[in-house]
């Protein structure tokens, strides 16, 4: 089942999987022959083409729900970030994502994952495997 709604820290996005457009900031349409997925933040939509394979439609998701969880750490669009410096500020985000949402868990991987209570964080900032996990 597709999510119709998803947190990601302070901000809860609606899923729309089926618009016939996608618009942005200010109003405009977004063709969705030039994009598979947009990120409306200023009114916390995420928008999937309707029009591509449901794999890609899962990938897709993933791609705006990174682009959500770069906005809620402050990275803006037009703002390139070296590579560890925007994994730094995205993982804990993407984490609390996983977390705090188990219908985008099921929906992306097929199955659930194992509750955040069965992961240790480590000194590091590093996470464990989860235990029990195979
Ligand atoms: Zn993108």
């Amino acid at each position: 089942m597709r999510p119709s709604s998803v947190k990601i820290g302070p901000f809860t996005y609606e899923v729309r999987w089926d618009a016939e457009r996608a618009y942005n900031t200010e109003g405009q349409e977004i063709p969705w022959r030039k994009v598979w997925g947009y990120s409306n933040h200023s009114h916390q939509i995420i928008y999937v083409s309707p029009n591509v394979h449901d794999n890609m439609r899962r990938v897709t998701f993933l791609h705006e729900l990174l682009h959500c969880c770069a906005f809620a750490n402050g990275v803006q669009y037009h703002v390139k970030l070296p590579e560890e410096e925007w994994v730094n500020r995205t993982s804990p985000h993407l984490l609390l994502l996983l977390q705090d949402n188990p219908e985008v868990r099921e929906f992306l991987f097929g199955s659930p994952l194992p509750n955040s209570d069965d992961v240790e964080i480590i000194d590091n900032g590093h996470t464990s495997a989860p235990v029990g996990a195979s």
